[in-house]
Order: structure tokens, then sequence, then C-alpha cells
């Protein structure tokens, strides 16, 4: 059935998107304990995505304790699971269209901060509906994560996803502001509150392991020029990880292609007190009624 300025087919694309990052994000989630590595969880889901769907919308992250967002295992990462807060975010598309989703698992004995994140999340999908303003929509969020005596974090977002675009408008901010988008059926945005015992504001880290690529141009060196290739015939305008290129010498030919403005870095996110971050999220279409949820 279409929505709004959506067509059948895309709407289909969008479900079968959801439905795959549902069973991954599950799976993956179910593997996180002490003693399994970072590596494994993000292989395991990045291979079933493969199977389930096109590909993966944007790499595997997995955020420990104050990191937000960003992170990814490296290529020979032997990091394993220990006592931390582990924030999950898995993308994954069907021909370009996104399904965006997160789940916290929590070895570090804070429950609270993950049911935060939640309850805020059910909230706000509730509150979604055609003529509702993404602002009040934060409010509801800024207020249930506030209730529970921890703070959202204030300079992370929800979004808009398109096809082949895993970010874009509407934002759609985690606390009150007074004018934000009027949302309208067919809209399709990720909402994401994330709670945090801190101050509430992200940083950049010096990490960085995911990149997209900028604007396509020539380059003379071999391997930044097979990057490339590899970049845009298989992630396009999605975002990559730098463990996923063929060539040898992959690290080096990043830092060319940054250097030449060809691809961008996106650093790890970590909360600016150093404290703890938890996360939810789902992926949703905005419907007559209010809304159908694609990762639920
Ligand atoms: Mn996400
Ligand atoms: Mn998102």
């Amino acid at each position: 059935m279409s929505v709004g300025p959506l067509d059948d087919e895309t709407v289909e694309k969008y479900r079968r998107a959801g439905e795959a990052l549902r069973t991954v994000l599950d799976e993956a989630a179910a593997m996180i304990e002490p003693g399994v590595t970072h590596l494994e969880v993000a292989e395991h889901a990045e291979e079933r995505i493969y199977e389930l769907a096109d590909g993966p919308a944007f790499p595997v992250n997995i955020s420990i304790d104050e990191e937000a967002s960003h992170s990814t295992p490296s290529r020979d990462d032997d990091t394993e699971f220990d006592d931390g807060m582990v924030c999950l975010d898995i993308g994954v598309h069907v021909d370009g269209y996104i399904a965006d989703a997160a789940t916290t698992v929590d070895l570090s004995g804070t429950p609270e901060l993950v049911e935060a994140a939640e309850e805020a999340l059910d909230v706000a999908v509730d509150a979604v509906g055609p003529g509702v303003d993404t602002g009040t929509i934060g409010g509801e969020i800024e207020d249930v994560i506030r209730g529970y005596g921890y703070t959202p974090v204030l300079n992370l977002s929800g979004h808009g996803v398109e096809q082949w675009d895993a970010h874009t408008g509407p934002n759609v901010p985690n606390r009150g502001v007074d004018r934000g988008h009027e949302l309208e059926v067919g809209d399709v945005i990720a909402v994401e509150p994330f709670a945090t015992d801190g101050r509430g504001k992200v940083g950049e880290g010096s990490k960085e392991e995911i990149y997209g690529l900028e604007r396509e141009r020539s380059v003379r060196n071999r391997q930044a020029r097979q990057v490339l290739e590899q970049v845009t015939e298989e992630y396009r305008t999605l975002p990559f990880a730098a463990r996923w290129l063929g060539v040898s010498r992959a690290e080096m030919a990043l830092r060319r292609l940054k250097q030449n403005d060809v691809v961008h870095g996106y650093p790890v996110l970590k909360e600016a007190d150093g404290r703890l971050v938890s996360q939810a999220e789902h992926t949703l279409i905005v419907t007559e009624n209010g809304c159908e949820v694609t990762t639920a």
C-alpha cells in the first residue's frame, strides 16, 4: 500500500530492510557478553545483513561507555566485551532504502539508563503523526529521560533517511525546541534518544574507522583508485568501514583520499564528561494514523 508520496514498491523495500534489521539486531545483541570480541559481533551482523538484505547502510556501530556513535572495530581489532554499557547501532538497505535501529546491552549494572532511552523511544513513537512538530517529539524524549534523573544527549538527534542517504532532514531533536519540522505522511525518519549520566554533550574523539564519500574525482595513486572504485560501486554514498576495503595498505589509501577531500571520516563521538551513554532507535514511516515502525 502506498503511503503519501511513497509508492508501494518503495514502502515494501523499507519494510524488507526493517525486517532484516530486526533479525540481525536481535542476533547480534544476543552475542554480546564478556569475552566475545567486538569484531566477532560486527562481522556476524554484517554477514547476516548480506544474507537477508542488499547490504549494510553503514558499518555496525559498537559504542562502549562514554562512546555514543561512529565506533566500529578495525580490521584486526581484538577488543573484548567486558563490563561496559554497549550501544549497538545497525543499518540495513534494500536497493538503497534504509532501516536504522539501535539497542543497548548493559554489562555495567546500570539498567535504568537503558530503560530511560527505551521508554523515551516508545513515547516518541507514540507521538509521531502527520502535523506533529519534531520539536514536540524532542520535548517528550527530554521529559522521559530527565524523569529518570538522566540527561538526553543534546547535540545528537534523529534524522530522515532517503534512498542511498542514511542521514538527511528532518532533524529529530532529543530536547524540546520551539520550532522543528512538521511531519508529513510519507516522511521516513529514524528516532534515536540517547541518555547519559553526564552533561549531555558529545565531542569528537581521535579514533576514526568509518568514512564516507565526499565527492568523486580522479586520483593517481593506484591503491587510492582501487578504494574509490570499491566505494563507488558497493557503498555509493553510504558510510563504509576501513576494514571493508579489499586493497592492501587500505589505511594509507584512505589517508590520501582524505587529503584530497574525496572521502571524509566520522570520528568516534564521546560524551564530554566521560560518563555512560545509552541509546534506543527505530526507523518509521509517517502514516495517516500515526506511523509504521519498520524496525519493530
Ligand atoms: Mn543508528
Ligand atoms: Mn540513526
